[in-house]
């Protein structure tokens, strides 16, 4: 075993990643990986962490590599956010820890899981640190690709591309992980497309494969119009509930916590003059709602264009896997009912809606827009 085996199907980044920790002519202190979501930037940031500090190059199983893995190394500082953007005091905290010397580590490794959630004034003040960083300090910054953060950040750091793995890499994941039924595996790697966080979930809730089930059979189910603007309203609001679930407990949780740091008793009211650290924590809490909701109808539309990819494959009779493979009746249906180039159009229609999405868009209004383009058209 070694801190590189749940680095699922990376063998190009993995193989820069190891050269990098044992041999000193090719380190670098400015790292950014880049992948889709799913590919296990995150992952791949903490195995490079404890490779970095592992006497051995990643062991796997010595203090340094276990310590690095879990996350509680004191040399190691991981930012991930659920907010929408890293704060400007966040960052400069940052700086101030990387200045310090490693306590036990071989380096001090900074972590940033989400670098595409700074503003530029944030990015600035840490540019000078990723420029000249002290010896001893490695910054790992993640994002879903170099696009996402600015030039002058992406031209002081060496580039890592993790790709989409291979669906039967992350199906195997799951099997010697967590023990998954070898079949179930690799149908919920397939119906994930390879996003590893997304195939475990499908491969050990049954709620979330019905949840997906439910959100393909939209395609069916939209006749005309007034099916279409049901449909849409559905969707929104079973987004909206799954963002709250998933949100509610860790949202009274961190309350309770700042409410107890203040001072203030459980039930007490909270004094005035402490109301503004609460407003703020509230404003935080709400934003996340806010992302993890849109997060939730991004994946349902990822979900959707990828049934209508099957569609097209069965359409242009392509020799390729189904992603969708117990859906496989539904997509026949409506490679049937319909020609390629609709296929097509109602693929648009879903990038279109996510496009909008992603820039704020009200949500029903996009969904609405797409909902209605899918339905059956002569
Ligand atoms: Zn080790």
């Amino acid at each position: 075993m070694t801190v590189w085996d749940d680095v699922v199907g990376q063998p190009e980044a993995v193989g820069v990643l190891r050269r990098a920790a044992t041999d000193p002519a090719a380190m670098t202190h400015a790292w950014l990986l880049t992948g889709p979501p799913g590919s296990g930037r995150s992952v791949a940031a903490r195995a490079f962490a404890a490779a970095l500090q592992c006497p051995e190059g990643g062991c796997g199983h010595c203090r340094e590599c276990t310590t690095t893995l879990a996350g509680t190394h004191p040399d190691l500082t991981v930012v991930a956010t659920d907010k929408v953007v890293i704060a400007i005091d966040e960052v400069r905290d940052l700086i101030t820890t990387a200045a310090r010397t490693p306590s036990v580590g071989r380096y001090r490794v900074i972590v940033v899981e989400d670098a595409d959630r700074m503003v530029e004034r944030t990015t600035n003040v840490l540019l000078k640190s990723i420029e000249e960083p002290p010896a001893h300090t490695v910054w790992v910054l993640c994002a879903p690709s170099s696009q996402d953060v600015l030039p002058t950040i992406r031209s002081r750091c060496r580039g890592v591309v993790l790709r989409v793995p291979p669906a039967r890499d992350v199906a195997e994941l799951l099997v010697r992980r967590d023990g998954t039924d070898p079949a179930v595996a690799l149908q919920a790697a397939q119906a994930a497309q390879s996003h590893v966080g997304m195939a475990r979930r499908l491969a050990r809730d049954p709620e979330a494969r019905r949840r997906r089930a439910d959100v393909l059979e939209i395609a069916r189910r939209i006749r005309g119009v007034p099916d279409a603007v049901l449909a849409a309203a559905d969707l929104v609001e079973v987004a909206k509930a799954e963002a709250t679930a998933a949100t509610t407990e860790r949202d009274a949780a961190e309350r309770a916590e700042l409410l107890r740091a203040l001072g203030v008793a459980e039930g007490e009211t909270v004094p005035p003059k402490l109301r503004s650290q609460v407003k703020q924590l509230e404003d935080d809490q709400k934003r996340r709602a806010t992302r993890s909701q849109r997060d939730v109808l991004d994946r349902a539309m990822v979900d959707l264009l990828s049934l209508y990819r099957d569609v097209l494959v069965v359409q242009l009779g392509a020799d390729v896997d189904l992603v969708n493979a117990e859906q496989a009746a539904t997509v026949r249906g409506l490679a049937r009912d319909s020609t390629p180039e609709q296929t097509v159009r109602r693929m648009d229609a879903i990038g279109q809606a996510r496009e909008r999405l992603a820039g704020n868009v009200a949500p029903l209004l996009a969904v609405e827009a797409m909902t209605v383009a899918l339905r059956p058209q002569g």
